[in-house]
């Protein structure tokens, strides 16, 4: 496995940015550029369309927003670039991180989510931003309003495409893009090239430059990772067993279903007596979902359990621990969902902790073969994770 090194062999001088970029990213602390934004930022900046294949966690909001800003005029009020992302999480993140890189260049940033007041959205539109970060059915709701307007837009970004794809957002994305100029700049950032991918890369982009460094760091080396077999129902106890030993500072859980993960919630906030646990999912409403990311931010909550689409982009540097309670359905995810840890931003270790029943072998395998790495066991003394017979199964396998 790679590193994930910030410390490349460009300086982001040397990547073309202007010098008053330059300034505001010594200002926030960005000394040199990750391998995405070394790579990508320098395409960009020449107005070509371009596909970027990186994950969340590697600095890509930096390597689609810099080289943006850039090309775009503050002093004029019409919306000149659309981010697309598929959780109102992410564009949230999107949102403060491009604040940050704007800093008093004269943009304004407007936020186009679902599951918040439309009215306010609409009033900044009005008001005048240049930039709109939004999440595709509010986008199309705000269209069919007539209060967003694209007919100026110089850059659609596409982020987290294959995401937005699995969700279901294909038709949305599609109406967008044919509201948007044809002479656009059009960029797209996604963990895989899948076929559907490849598809919307095909018929909205023109010659696009391929920025490939998803096998490059497909985990990064700041994250211990290990697995550990378990039977179904020893798994809330060995949950407890490991949050005793590990000592958390902050841990995501993360459930395959929204049912599970309301029902550990239950459990441990009961058996816990902690009221620094909380769960959150794709059914919470938006508030109480923003309530639990700025609860977890701000250190305040110690447990989190999560689900995948939820989970997914989370960026807060003080979580220590995964734990995948449930081992994920699709390798993307585990790698996703073990990026929460470990962050970029952070200096500190991180430990993702899978739970495969014995019955999940393949599925382990398929992981480990995605991330190129065999995942050590993970053994926690005297504990039985096993039932008698599945004792036997297990020691049949081991001695097979
Ligand atoms: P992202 O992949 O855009 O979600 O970024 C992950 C985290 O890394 C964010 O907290 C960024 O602020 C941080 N980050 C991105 N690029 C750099 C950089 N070149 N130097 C330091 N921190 C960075």
């Amino acid at each position: 496995m790679q590193k994930l090194d910030v410390v490349t062999e460009k300086s982001f001088a040397q990547l073309g940015l202007s010098p008053a970029t330059l300034n505001r990213l010594a200002q926030i602390g960005y000394k040199m550029p990750s391998p995405i934004q070394a790579a990508f930022i320098p395409v960009a900046l020449t107005g070509k369309d371009c596909i970027g294949q990186a994950r969340t966690g590697t600095g890509k909001t930096a390597a689609f927003m810099l080289p943006s800003l850039e090309q775009l005029d503050p002093s004029r009020k019409r919306v000149q670039m659309i981010v697309l992302v598929p959780t109102r999480e992410l564009s949230e993140q999107v949102y403060s991180e491009s604040m940050k890189f704007a800093g008093n260049s004269g943009f304004e940033f407007g936020l186009a989510v679902g599951g918040r007041p439309i009215h306010r959205q609409i009033e900044a539109l009005r008001k005048g931003v240049q930039v709109v970060i939004g999440t595709p059915g509010r986008v199309i709701d705000l269209l069919k309003r007539r209060e967003l307007k694209l007919d100026a837009l110089q850059i659609a970004v596409l982020d987290e495409a294959d995401r937005m794809l699995d969700i279901g957002f294909r038709p949305d994305i599609e109406k967008i893009l044919k509201a948007c100029p044809e002479d656009r700049q059009t960029l797209l950032l996604s963990a895989t090239m899948a076929p559907p991918v490849e598809k919307l890369a095909h018929r909205y982009m023109v010659s696009p430059e391929m920025v490939d460094l998803s096998e490059d760091r497909v985990v990064v080396d700041t994250i211990e990772q290990f697995y550990v077999t378990v039977d179904e129902d020893r798994k809330r106890s060995l949950l407890l067993r490991i949050l005793a030993k590990e000592k958390p500072s902050q841990v995501i859980v993360f459930t395959r279903t929204k049912r599970g993960a309301d029902a550990l919630f239950q459990m441990y906030s009961k058996r816990l007596k902690s009221n620094r646990i909380a769960a959150i999912h794709g059914d919470l409403p938006q508030r109480q979902r923003d309530k639990v990311i700025r609860e977890l931010r701000s250190g305040q909550l110690r447990l989190l359990i999560a689900t995948d689409v939820v989970g997914r982009g989370i960026d807060i540097s003080g979580i220590s621990h995964i734990i995948n309670y449930d081992i994920p359905e699709f390798c993307d995810d585990y790698v996703h969902r073990v990026g929460r840890t470990g962050r970029m931003s952070s200096s500190r270790q991180g430990r993702a902790i899978t739970f495969v029943t014995l019955a999940q072998g393949g599925e382990l395998t398929n992981i480990e073969k995605r991330i190129n790495t065999v995942l050590p066991e993970y053994l926690v003394e005297d504990f039985e994770a096993f039932a008698p017979r599945n004792r036997e199964a297990r020691d049949i396998k081991k001695f097979g």
